[in-house]
C-alpha cells in the first residue's frame, strides 16, 4: 500500500491538535504505520526542506520547525499521498477549504499546523529521512470493511 509522511508541526503539538489530526486520518480509513514525538535540529530541518532552500521564507520555516517538538508519522492506504494533501488543505490557510485541517485550524502560512508529502517519490525520501528503521509492519483486521 502507498505510504506518506505526515508531520504535526510545533504549533499543532503546542495547540493540542495531535489527537484530532490522527483521528481524521484514522477515520478516513488510512493506517498508522509509524509515529514518534521528536525535536529536530537545524541541520535536519534544512535537509527535510532542502527543495525550498532558495525561497525567501526558508530561514523562518526552519526556525518554525525547530521551535518545539513535532509528531512524525507514516500513514498508509490507497492514494494516501494525494488524499492526505486534500485532508490537510492548501498551503496558505486563507485558501484552505473549511473541513480541511488547515482550513479548520490555521490562519497563517507560517503556522499551518501540519506537513504532508506532495508526491510518492518525496514520501519515500521523507520516510527514509525521518524513519531510518522503516515502518511498523501490521495490518488492520478491519481492512476488508474499508477496502474492496
Ligand atoms: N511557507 C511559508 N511561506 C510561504 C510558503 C510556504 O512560510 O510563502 C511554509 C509553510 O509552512 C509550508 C512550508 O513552508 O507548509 C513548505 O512549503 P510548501 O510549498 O512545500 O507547502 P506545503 O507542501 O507544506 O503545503
Ligand atoms: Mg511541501
Amino acid at each position: 500500500m502507498e505510504q506518506t509522511f505526515i508531520m504535526v508541526k510545533p504549533d499543532g503539538v503546542q495547540r493540542g491538535l495531535v489527537g484530532e489530526i490522527i483521528s481524521r486520518f484514522e477515520k478516513k480509513g488510512f493506517y498508522l504505520k509509524g509515529m514518534k514525538l521528536m525535536e529536530v535540529d537545524r541541520k535536519f530541518a534544512e535537509k527535510h526542506y532542502a527543495d525550498l532552500s532558495a525561497k525567501p521564507f526558508f530561514n523562518s520555516l526552519v526556525e518554525y520547525i525547530i521551535s518545539g517538538p513535532v509528531v512524525a508519522m507514516i500513514w498508509a492506504g490507497k492514494n494516501v499521498v494525494t488524499t492526505g494533501r486534500k485532508i490537510i488543505g492548501a498551503t496558505n490557510p486563507s485558501e484552505s477549504a473549511p473541513g480541511t485541517i488547515r482550513g479548520d485550524f490555521a490562519v497563517e502560512v507560517g503556522r499551518n499546523v501540519i506537513h504532508g508529502s506532495d508526491s510518492v517519490e518525496n514520501a519515500k525520501k521523507e520516510i527514509a529521512l525521518w524513519f531510518p528503521d522503516g515502518a511498523v509492519n501490521w495490518e488492520s483486521s478491519l481492512r476488508p470493511w474499508i477496502y474492496e
